[in-house]
């Protein structure tokens, strides 16, 4: 079978990172979190003082970023490569709440781009990968052969990231996590470096009303019509 390049973007918390990971597990892909990366960075910046509520020291970190030392373990167990900081497993502290609320700032950074989009394309050099994101389709991999683009309301984006959160025990309120969401939304969509936009070629999936098996059957079919239309 030929290997392709599977990009999908879309909102904050439209389950892109659920059915990515679903996808190159039946498929033997490499799964890509780019949104991790970006996290990474940010748990740099609060560690390092760099930003906080009042402040961003945008000039700083720039100047820092060599020294951010990202790599990447595969976790057997998991099926997919966790993310490190320094050598230190960060997979866990780069989903709080607090890192979504300062990550889209850090993500506007054009150099902080530049460094992390490096990374992705060459670990999608070999094709056989699923990453998800939000300029996949636009950026990293203009050339994939099939671009999701994931949508859903923002209340049922907040109500499922609002239900794994608190599964992880962080004490947070629903209206928070909304915020967070509808934030997010604006900064990614409203930035000048490479903003959440759907690539012309992309395909909209707005999984609202879908349930994870159906949207999983879903976007399986597609990836085997791309597949069997380049054999
Ligand atoms: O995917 P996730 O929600 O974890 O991404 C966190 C943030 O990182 C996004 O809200 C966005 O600001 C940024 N991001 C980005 N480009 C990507 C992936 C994530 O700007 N390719």
């Amino acid at each position: 079978m030929n290997k392709i390049t599977i990009a999908i973007d879309g909102y904050s918390s439209t389950g892109k990172s659920t059915v990515a990971k679903q996808i190159a597990k039946v498929l033997g892909y490499v799964y890509v979190d780019s949104g991790a990366m970006y996290r990474a960075v940010t748990l740099y910046a609060l560690q390092n003082g760099l930003i906080s509520e009042d402040d961003f020291n945008k000039e700083a970190l720039v100047y820092q970023l060599d020294k951010v030392k990202l790599s990447f373990e595969f976790n057997d167990v998991l099926g997919y490569a966790e993310v490190y900081l320094d050598g230190e497993n960060i997979e866990h502290d780069i989903r709080t709440l607090e890192v979504s609320s300062y990550v889209s700032k850090v993500a506007a950074v054009a150099d902080v781009r530049q460094k992390l989009v490096a990374i992705q394309k060459k670990m999608g050099e070999d094709k056989g990968v699923v990453m998800d994101g939000r300029d996949i389709g636009t950026v990293v991999f203009p050339n994939a052969e099939l671009k999701l683009f994931m949508i859903a309301s923002a209340e049922k984006r907040a109500e499922r990231r609002y239900a794994e959160l608190k599964e992880r025990g962080d004490d947070i309120t629903y209206e928070a996590v909304l915020k967070n969401v509808t934030e997010r939304d604006y900064i990614d969509t409203h930035r000048e470096e490479s903003p959440l936009v759907k690539a012309k070629d992309a395909i909209e999936i707005d999984n609202s009303d879908l349930t994870l098996d159906e949207q999983f059957d879903k976007i399986l079919q597609l990836v085997k019509m791309t597949v069997e239309g380049l054999e």
